[in-house]
């Protein structure tokens, strides 16, 4: 069993791949496919047709998932992405820091 560490809106980097370096916020994670959609990351053009709603139709961004695999929790002290380790605080199991120890869980 692996633990799912990364969660919504956690701030992660891409490590790999064609948006290597890219940072976002994880709008949602595809647990059993294990990948997640970032914000502003892997963006493609879709486009829309024209409806009531939107009369100009025209061309939008929107974000494809990625494999989680490629990401990494973003530390906030570090500025970089980081491993992390699972340590046990009271009853909860909070994710930290490998490098410096910021909690990611409050
Ligand atoms: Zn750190």
């Amino acid at each position: 069993m692996s633990i799912n560490r990364i969660k919504k809106n956690d701030t992660v980097i891409v490590i790999s791949g064609s948006e290597s370096g890219k940072k976002g916020k994880i709008l949602q994670v595809v647990s059993s496919r294990e990948r997640a959609f970032v914000e502003g990351v892997n963006l493609v053009k879709k486009c829309l047709r024209k409806t009531k709603e939107n009369p100009q139709g025209g061309i939008t961004d929107k974000e494809q998932s990625i494999a989680m695999s490629n990401l990494m929790l973003l530390c906030p002290d570090c500025k970089k992405g980081r491993r992390i380790k699972m340590v046990a605080v009271e009853s909860k199991t909070v994710r930290k820091c490998r490098k410096c120890g910021y909690s990611f869980d409050k």
